[in-house]
């Protein structure tokens, strides 16, 4: 069988009963001395990787990358994602984007309430103030003859109101 020096890589055929004696060869070349069955071991070594190729079923390992690749075509998960940036740039505004956000939301606040605020609050007190005054007319005439009898000085207005004929 062939054996190898360690020492200077030199390549001997020497006989089968050799190596399995275990005997000491010396290296013509470089004189080394070692025992072939070590210098064999490297040949038998490919078989070890063999026998550890058991991780051969890593290969079906391997086709695991396919799932990832269904992963990439989920265009769903890529697809959520941009909302999640959208909310994060508001976290990430600049003092100025700050300020004009702010300023158009001071903008908003002073253009609405001044608009609906003014014509409501006139026309509402506008109509109470007539309701009362309705009210107030219907029953100062309603019950002009009491109030005149309690204040006679109200008959002179109820007479100028043509209301009160003395
Ligand atoms: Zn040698």
């Amino acid at each position: 069988m062939k054996i190898v020096c360690p020492s200077c890589a030199a390549t001997y055929e020497v006989p089968e009963s050799v190596v399995a004696s275990k005997r000491a060869v010396r290296c013509a070349r470089c004189g080394g001395d070692w025992v072939p069955g070590a210098a064999d071991e490297p040949p038998s070594a490919p078989p070890e990787e063999a026998t550890v190729a058991p991780p051969a079923p890593v290969a079906p390992v391997a086709p695991e990358p396919p799932p990832v690749a269904e992963e990439v075509s989920e265009p769903e998960l890529t697809a959520e994602p941009p909302p999640v940036t959208p909310a994060a740039p508001p976290t990430t505004l600049a003092a100025d984007q700050w300020q004009s956000v702010a300023a158009a939301i001071a903008a908003e606040a002073a253009a609405q309430p001044p608009t609906p605020a003014t014509p409501k609050t006139p026309i509402a007190a506008w109509f109470v103030s007539v309701a009362l005054l309705a009210i107030l007319a219907a029953s100062s005439v309603a019950f002009r003859a009491p109030i005149m009898k309690a204040w006679p000085a109200s008959t002179r207005l109820y007479a100028a109101l043509g209301l009160y004929h003395p």
